[in-house]
């Protein structure tokens, strides 16, 4: 069913907590963590505890929790205190755009200076 955990699905298991991963903020809908790879100083990934692909098929069945995601967002920049010099978000939709995990996620990166357009 559209939404239901994936077995082989990493970000479900960061959900679930049988993969580690480190926590920064979690709701009722949403679960923030540390990206394993780091590209900035700040770098969190913001994803829906339900399993859809990508941004674009979330916002299809679950728009309010899009908004959920990008709400965490500000808080996480706030809380990182990234908020103040500028930040971005990015959904990477897709393998061309340089998705590779497909469970939605919204990166968060701070606390350096970036480049525009990206690479
Ligand atoms: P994408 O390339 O937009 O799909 O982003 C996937 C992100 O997940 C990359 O920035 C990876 O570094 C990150 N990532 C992959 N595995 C883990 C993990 O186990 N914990 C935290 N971040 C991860």
């Amino acid at each position: 069913m559209a939404g239901e955990p994936q077995a082989d699905c990493l970000f479900c298991k960061i959900v679930a907590g049988s993969v580690p991963a480190t926590v920064v903020r979690e709701t009722e809908t949403t679960v923030a963590f540390r990206d394993i790879n780091p590209q900035a100083p700040t770098h969190v990934l913001v994803i829906p505890k339900l399993h859809y692909p990508d941004a674009a098929s979330l916002a299809a069945a679950e728009p309010a929790v899009v908004a959920d995601i990008l709400r965490e967002a500000g808080r996480i920049a706030a809380d990182e205190k990234i908020d103040d010099h500028g930040y971005r978000v990015v959904f990477n939709t897709g393998a061309g755009a340089g998705q590779t995990v497909f469970h939605a996620h919204l990166h968060v990166l701070g606390g350096r200076g970036l480049q525009w357009p990206p690479g």
